[in-house]
């Protein structure tokens, strides 16, 4: 495939805006577009979704666990559903913004069984009862050993959102896994797993209606936070990312419509798969260029963010920067300097000059 994507007509979108709050916007025959509200500043709303079902209607992540949320589903519920229930609901992630009123929903239509992944039935978990990948300390720490300036460090201990002020967890789940098929009304849905955002996240695609319900995994607009987390320090998770790209890339249909979790519904897929491929190898670009002697992850914030972060996006830029730092030393391009006065440091391998590319 052609790395070359000028003249390549790039994402289009067929709705121009989103669906007004409490109200829904039918995006397909049966399926029902629904946006609400998340306390995130770059983020600003998280998509839902309603697949008109058998009995009742199958319902795609929960939003954000906050009163705002919850009052606007009940007005939807109240006047979209024609009357029936919600029978079934899909949970893409664990995060707060598709995962927070699980608990809230799964009570209100009569104890539903969330279908999710065990990777991320346990991430939600642990995240809830031992901080996972936003225990607060350790987050604090690791930001340290990678060089954050103290002010910043500040910052992000001041702003930053723990996980279970915004979630709360029912006891049981049903499990999804890949290629599993999912049938809601007439039509199968396959459960592909994505990785690089959260540990086993759900996209769900109907073939036969060139539909995909993507999550945060293909996005457009903004591109989906690839993080690596103090518990797993070395984890190369832009590999696994664009992996789940390049799977993308081999199955779907260039004509398909794609749900994303943020923004508006688009088209053109193949394109920003490529493009994100495009936009990642640019960051790494960016890094090795701006690696003159030693780095740390923290001194990249200024290189690779515009603008002025707030203490909850400290976290991310930090996740994100050190992800592509350990993309670079996977992939043989740098090294982490051994330093003993504990910061962790990061040199370019002599004779590397050749930028990266990576062709999806
Ligand atoms: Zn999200």
């Amino acid at each position: 495939m052609s790395t070359d994507l000028s003249g390549i007509e790039g994402v289009t979108y067929p709705w121009d805006d989103y669906p007004a709050p409490g109200t829904v916007r039918e995006v397909a025959d049966g399926i029902l577009w629904i946006s609400t509200p998340v306390p995130f500043v770059g983020l600003r709303q998280v998509n839902l979704w309603l697949i008109r079902d058998v009995a009742g209607w199958t319902m795609i992540d929960c939003g954000y666990g906050w009163d705002e949320t919850r009052g606007l589903l009940e007005t939807v519920w109240k006047e979209a559903l024609g009357g029936r229930p919600i029978t079934r609901l899909i949970v893409t992630h664990y995060h707060p913004d598709h995962a927070g009123n699980m608990a809230w929903i799964v009570e209100r239509w009569g104890q539903l069984l969330p279908n999710m992944t065990l990777g991320e039935w346990f991430a939600a978990n642990v995240s809830m009862n031992f901080g996972y990948a936003d225990n607060i300390k350790q987050r604090g720490l690791w930001h340290k050993k990678h060089g954050l300036d103290e002010q910043r460090q500040r910052l992000f201990e001041q702003e930053v959102v723990p996980y279970d002020v915004g979630v709360s967890l029912p006891g049981q789940f049903k499990r999804l896994r890949e290629n599993d098929i999912v049938t809601i009304g007439k039509d199968r849905w396959r459960v592909i797993v994505g990785q690089g955002h959260a540990p086993e996240h759900v996209s769900l695609y109907c073939e036969a209606r060139k539909i995909l319900i993507a999550g945060d995994q293909i996005l457009p607009q903004i591109t989906t936070n690839v993080s690596t987390w103090p518990m797993e320090p070395e984890a190369d998770t832009l590999a696994s990312f664009l992996e789940t790209c390049q799977k993308f890339l081999g199955q779907l249909d260039p004509e398909t419509l794609v749900l994303p979790s943020h923004r508006k519904p688009f088209r053109n897929v193949l394109f920003r798969l490529r493009e994100l491929g495009h936009h990642h190898a640019a960051r790494l670009n960016v890094i090795l260029e701006a690696s003159k002697g030693e780095v740390t992850a923290g001194d990249l914030l200024d290189v690779l963010f515009r603008g002025k972060l707030d203490g909850h996006q400290i976290g991310f830029a930090m996740g994100e920067a050190i992800a592509h730092l350990n993309y670079l030393v996977q992939t043989g391009r740098m090294r982490r300097v051994d330093t003993r006065d504990g910061t962790w440091r990061y040199a370019k391998l002599d004779g590397f000059d050749k930028p990266v590319t990576l062709e999806l």
